[in-house]
């Protein structure tokens, strides 16, 4: 009975209340169980996500053409009446069945169709076909077209046919259905200011996606496909401000937590800089400046400390550590792989251990012994610097005073890892959180640090250490190994060192480690006067490290590796790096390879060995990587090549992203987003969560890196 006095009671049109956010699914209710999974896989979860579902395309459904008029080559809407249809059986069973206007007569063709079908399609019926015509054997046909029996009076539609992306258990249909419904329940008042719409001229919002979702039929279709019609800027603009102001709200939020204020006591730091072997260049010095002054504060720094390969951001690290250290307080350093920690360890120990301070070294590959005994320094707070793998942010690890987290290679961690390690410092007991200083040689082009980074503060170290040789880039084919083996020995004999990484290998581990170990032998053979070393990633912690002590002490000449050396591996005297199978790797994997050569004052190489034939992406990879040596300008083709969600490792992160404004074509409207953020925030606040509610509904927050 009551279910049936709430069905009849008038749905509210214009809610003028948000969307509660604990209830995203309150406005979808009423469909049944099977259509809301299909919705949710679509990433809808609110009525309102589907008037954000746009078109992916649209069929043109409003001019009737006669059947001998109609284009070939593109569908086309005929009418006619069946005279014909018969199930027949060669080639293979399929319905047939004839259909005649008063210019021509059309074959329509199905190889699956239902009995009913052949009923419903008796001779005398009148139908609409909307397909493509193709000339057969018998003269004009369509194979499956969509139909519709119709009256000679049933009107045509007046606006182009959308067509949604959609997924299995949810035909277009119904989706289209679904989204009509939406759009006439929803309340699409426009969230912004008119003085806004006016300044940046954009188009309602109402108007908008009215017009994207159905629009006229002589709407221009080439600027609704390349999506620069003004109702999609109207939209992107939206999805762009709701980013910015997430985006905003968080670094604005970030002023009102507190954290342990640490500022400079210089004495440490001094000590440190007093004997390093090399002066701090200007970029080093201004980046060590801007995070001691972050450290100052009573809130969390969260500053990204971008550099290319090789510009010296390890250093910088640890003066902000030595300032924290000084303040009384202890410094996590969390790398990608044993290797890259291991090495940090290592440096930090010689840099820092006759200071008094105390760095130690956790990992999930210790040996439960020394891991008990790490874990007791770190929550006695005998450890100053704890340094160590992923496993640093696992649940049994408790800090006794943890002031700062550092991230080495930060965009190696995938984005669950970053976001979870965010909540990782802070003490639900304490309204205090560690400051967080995150490092990557990935350079962020311009467009993501004003999107998807824009929550933090960057610092960038722009020029590389003095005295480092450009690196000389060869592309050679496979087939001319003997050559580069030539150049190797060459190499060697003279006293440098060399690398060969192996192919990566994504669909199994096994079979790359298989490869590295034969490679290997092979090396051996071909090099009896080399000392031929090996590194991957199944190694035992102490035998990595063992073997990457001895390439540095020159005892190992070769360095056969997996991709593990990919990060922050440092030795000054190897001076050739050849990688198998380039053409497999990505753009920002094979700039940071290459990375790991030109360390010191001679020259060097770094050999791609690629095998044809390459296909059209890696052929583009490998020219550009042939050309370019600058990270930034690497990043913007990597941006560009792979997409955002590629690019920040966030597919299938469950973060929502940008899905309509496209960062490198938007810019502009990027731009404006950014500023009408700040403006809005600042002077109509209401407006802003407005918006937010609009483009968010329940969910937290776009995207953050
Ligand atoms: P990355 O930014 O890739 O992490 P590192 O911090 O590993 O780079 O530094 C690369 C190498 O340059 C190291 O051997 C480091 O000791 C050295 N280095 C760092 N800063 C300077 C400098 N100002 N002058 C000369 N060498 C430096
Ligand atoms: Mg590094």
């Amino acid at each position: 009975m009551k279910r049936k006095a709430a069905k009849r009671a008038k749905p509210k049109r214009r809610a003028s209340a948000p969307q509660a956010p604990e209830a995203p699914h309150a406005s979808l209710a009423k469909h049944a169980k099977p259509t809301l999974a299909a919705l949710a896989k679509l990433g809808i979860h609110r009525e309102f996500d589907l008037v954000l579902h746009l078109p992916m395309r649209y069929d043109d459904e409003t001019r009737l053409h006669l059947i001998s008029e109609a284009p070939e080559g593109t569908p086309a809407l005929v009418e006619g009446v069946v005279t014909d249809n018969a199930i027949k059986f060669r080639p293979k069973r399929q319905l047939v069945c004839t259909v005649e206007d008063a210019s021509g007569v059309l074959v329509m063709r199905f190889l699956n169709f239902y009995m009913s079908q052949v009923k419903q399609l008796a001779p005398g019926t009148r139908v609409r076909l909307f397909g493509e015509i193709r000339q057969g054997f018998f003269g004009a046909e369509m194979v499956h077209p969509r139909y519709r029996v119709v009256r000679a009076d049933t009107p045509i539609a007046n606006t182009l046919t959308p067509v949604y992306p959609t997924t299995a258990g949810l035909n277009q249909a119904s989706l289209q259905r679904l989204t009509r419904d939406a759009l006439n329940a929803s309340d699409l008042g426009d969230t912004l200011p008119p003085a806004l719409l006016e300044k940046l001229r954009l188009a309602g919002f109402r108007e908008s996606v009215g017009f994207l979702h159905h629009p006229p039929p002589a709407a221009e279709r080439a600027a609704l496909q390349n999506r620069s019609h003004p109702a999609w800027r109207r939209v992107k603009f939206d999805e762009l401000l709701a980013q910015q102001l997430s985006m905003r709200i968080h670094y604005d939020r970030r002023q009102t937590v507190g954290a342990p204020a640490l500022p400079g006591r210089h004495k440490a730091t001094r000590q440190l800089l007093e004997r390093l072997p090399f002066k701090l260049t200007r970029a080093q010095a201004r980046a060590a400046q801007e995070i001691a002054r972050d450290l100052a504060q009573p809130h969390p720094m969260q500053r990204l400390l971008q550099g290319d390969v090789g510009s010296g951001k390890t250093v910088v690290a640890a003066l902000a550590a030595l300032q924290a250290i000084e303040n009384g307080y202890q410094v996590a350093v969390m790398a990608p792989t044993e290797i890259l920690g291991e090495q940090h360890y290592t440096k930090f120990s010689t840099w820092l251990s006759d200071l008094g301070i105390q760095v130690t070294w956790l990992a999930g590959t210790l040996p439960r012994k020394e891991k008990r005994a790490s874990l007791a320094e770190i929550a006695s707070g005998a450890a100053h610097i704890v340094i160590g793998t992923h496993a640093l942010f696992q649940d049994a690890v408790e800090f006794s005073r943890l002031g700062l987290a550092i991230v080495d290679e930060q965009h190696r961690f995938g984005v669950r890892q970053r976001l979870a390690l965010r909540l990782k410092g802070a003490k639900p007991e304490s309204s205090a959180q560690p400051h967080q200083l995150m490092m990557s040689a990935t350079p962020i082009p311009r467009t993501l640090a004003m999107s998807y980074y824009a929550d933090l503060d960057v610092s960038v170290i722009d020029e590389l250490p003095p005295g480092r040789s450009p690196i000389a880039t060869r592309l050679v084919a496979d087939t001319r190994r003997d050559e580069v083996i030539q150049r190797i020995r060459d190499a060697c004999v003279a006293g440098s060192q060399a690398y060969w990484v192996c192919p990566l290998i994504e669909e199994s581990e096994v079979l790359q480690l298989q490869t590295a170990l034969d490679t290997h032998a092979q090396l051996q053979v071909t090099f009896p006067e080399l000392k031929v070393g090996l590194v991957h990633g199944r190694l035992a912690a102490a035998d990595k490290l063992a073997v990457m002590q001895a390439f540095k002490d020159g005892a190992i000449q070769l360095l056969v590796a997996t991709t593990v050396i990919e990060v922050g591996v440092d030795v000054a005297n190897a001076t050739l790096m050849v990688i198998e199978h380039a053409e497999r790797m990505g753009l920002a994997q094979l700039h940071q390879l290459r990375g790991r050569v030109g360390r010191g004052a001679a020259a060097s190489t770094c050999i791609l060995l690629y095998q044809q034939p390459l296909s059209q992406l890696a052929r583009e990879r490998l020219k550009i990587i042939y050309e370019c040596s600058d990270g930034f300008e690497i990043a913007r083709h990597d941006l560009r090549v792979r997409g955002p969600g590629e690019f920040l490792g966030a597919r299938q992160s469950g973060v929502p992203m940008l899905r309509f404004a496209d960062l490198e074509a938007d810019l502009e409207l990027l731009e404006q987003a950014r500023t009408a953020a700040q403006d809005l925030l600042r002077d109509q606040p209401a407006v802003a969560e407005r918006h937010l509610q609009r483009w968010l509904g329940g969910k937290q927050h776009y995207l953050r890196v």
